[in-house]
């Protein structure tokens, strides 16, 4: 099946170029792995999406030396890494709330990759600008797949602003 050349980059730039499991360096020869696959109706979408390379891809699809399960933990990896720390607590936030107020320079990777939206400059205090942005149905969609834990889904922590 053909992905889309944009989808292809931003996967193989997300494990660095290389096999998500060994770590194998082949570039642009790598195979974009579907997590779940499109028989079972998994979309071809950068959520469902790993680079693996020839031998790491027929271990999970052919022998089963490597299970989903392993596959699932790197991925989830991999997403966290993307996002950095902050970007992981702003989209936990946004999910929770809708809305989360935070550095632009936190999170401009995520308002790129359509996972924030920016909404307002919600005040600029000293050197800091801090804006307000929205949580899109793409970053909901990952944030639920790859982010949040059982726990976290389940249940909002409070808040620690008084409403
Ligand atoms: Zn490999």
């Amino acid at each position: 099946m053909g992905i889309p050349k944009g989808l292809k980059d931003i996967v193989l730039e997300e494990s660095d170029f290389q096999c998500a499991y060994c770590g194998y360096r082949e570039g642009l020869h790598l195979t974009l792995h579907h997590i779940v696959p499109s028989e079972a109706d998994g979309d071809t979408c950068y959520e469902n999406l790993i680079a693996l390379c020839f031998n790491c891809h027929e271990k999970v699809n052919k022998s089963k030396k490597i299970s989903i399960k392993e596959i699932r933990r790197l991925k989830r990896h991999l997403v966290k890494r993307y996002l950095t720390q902050q970007g992981v607590n702003a989209l936990k936030y946004a999910f929770w709330y809708d809305q989360v107020d935070v550095s632009p320079v936190l999170v401009h990777h995520l308002v790129e990759r359509g996972l924030l939206k920016f909404e307002k400059k919600h005040m600029w205090a000293a050197h800091d600008i801090i804006n307000t942005y929205s949580i899109t149905e793409n970053g909901r969609k990952l944030a639920e797949q790859w982010v949040l834990n059982k726990s976290e889904l389940k249940e909002k922590p409070k808040s620690d602003i008084s409403d």
